[in-house]
């Protein structure tokens, strides 16, 4: 039964970096204002992420990594819109059957926190009282331990810390009400440094440069007509001025992060038609729609969705994206 589980779980988490995006998804779940992440041998030894949200309670903590277990299934009214924002209550379970998992946690009121370690989906010990400040922090180490292959394979490849950076460069710009950082285990200086701030340009600034920040262009559009589309969308497009080798999309649908190949492939049409010298755009969209209109696929690590009437969408916030460049190069 526990390879059984070990395999699932390493479809869960399949990298260092997948299980980064689990970790501090619950901390923005967790209304956290602020969230650091640090992490040795590119999440191979050491992933830890700290957050000052709201805790788990004591209560809690013995059936926290059990499988489908989750705190948030009771605020979601049906089914299909738990799927789309992917609840499912399986990271964390997932990660303590492929590394070692520790819990330090406190929640508001408390003298003292609890920290407890996980290990194939139990507690190894009763919660320990300890010192804590405020909310949690999630430590995992020695990831796919016991996958030999898996680990050699990520050992091999081009550091996940690049992802990792990455990552939390996307949540940064998006999440601009909460303070970001993530730093490389020894490393005095953090790689993603943002500060809470009103001006989403501000953290586009902070994280990409001002190279990227000051060649932005705003954008806006939305849809309410039910026989064809619902939505909003709101972001930031690359002007004629920016030139990059590759497409950077920061895609927030309902804000999950994920991937929609469709959009991006359609927008990068519109930008080789229109800008072709500055064909690779840097575009960040946050788009808001019915969440029964969203559809994740079925693999819990899968960020691509579709999206219904996905066509119509497409068509529109592409016919914008081509007036606003059209505009601004006259
Ligand atoms: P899910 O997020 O799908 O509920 P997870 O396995 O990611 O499942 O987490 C299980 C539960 O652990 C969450 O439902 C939540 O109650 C709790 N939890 C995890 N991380 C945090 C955190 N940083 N702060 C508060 N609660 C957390
Ligand atoms: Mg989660």
């Amino acid at each position: 039964e526990s390879v059984v589980n070990r395999i699932a779980a390493g479809e869960v988490i399949q990298r260092p970096v997948s299980a980064v995006k689990e970790l501090v998804e619950n901390s923005l779940d967790a209304s956290s204002t602020s969230i650091s992440v640090l992490v040795k041998d590119g999440g191979l030894k050491l992933i830890q992420v700290s957050d000052d949200g709201h805790g788990i309670r004591y209560e809690d903590l013995p059936i926290l990594c059990e499988r489908h277990t989750t705190s948030k299934l009771s605020k979601y009214e049906d089914l299909q819109s738990i799927k789309s924002m992917g609840f499912r209550g399986e990271a964390l379970a997932s990660m303590t059957y492929v590394g070692h998992v520790t819990v330090t946690t406190i929640t508001r009121g408390q003298l003292h926190g609890y920290r407890v370690s996980y290990r194939d989906g139990v507690m190894e010990n009763e919660p320990k009282a300890c010192a804590a400040v405020k909310g949690t922090q999630i430590l995992i180490e020695n990831l796919f331990y016991n996958m030999v292959a898996r680990r050699k394979t990520l050992q091999n490849s081009a550091d996940d810390y690049t992802k990792i950076v990455d990552l939390l460069s996307r949540f940064a710009i998006h999440h601009i009400d909460v303070s970001f950082s993530c730093r490389k285990h020894g490393a005095t200086r953090a790689d993603v440094h943002s500060v809470a701030t009103p001006s989403r340009l501000n953290a586009i600034r902070s994280v990409y440069g001002l190279s990227v920040a000051q060649n932005l262009i705003k954008i806006e559009a939305s849809d309410n007509d039910p026989s064809s589309s619902v939505f909003e969308m709101d972001g930031f497009i690359s002007n004629s001025n920016y030139v990059a080798k590759k497409t950077t999309m920061v895609l927030f649908i309902n804000d999950r992060l994920v991937e929609c190949t469709a959009l991006k492939r359609a927008l990068e049409v519109v930008y080789v038609a229109t800008l072709p010298k500055a064909s690779k755009p840097f575009i960040y969209m946050s788009i808001t729609l019915p969440p029964e209109h969203v559809d994740v696929n079925v693999h819990p690590t899968k960020r691509e969705v579709s999206l219904l009437n996905q066509e119509v969408i497409v068509e529109k916030i592409q016919s914008v994206v081509e007036s606003v460049l059209r505009n601004s190069n006259e």
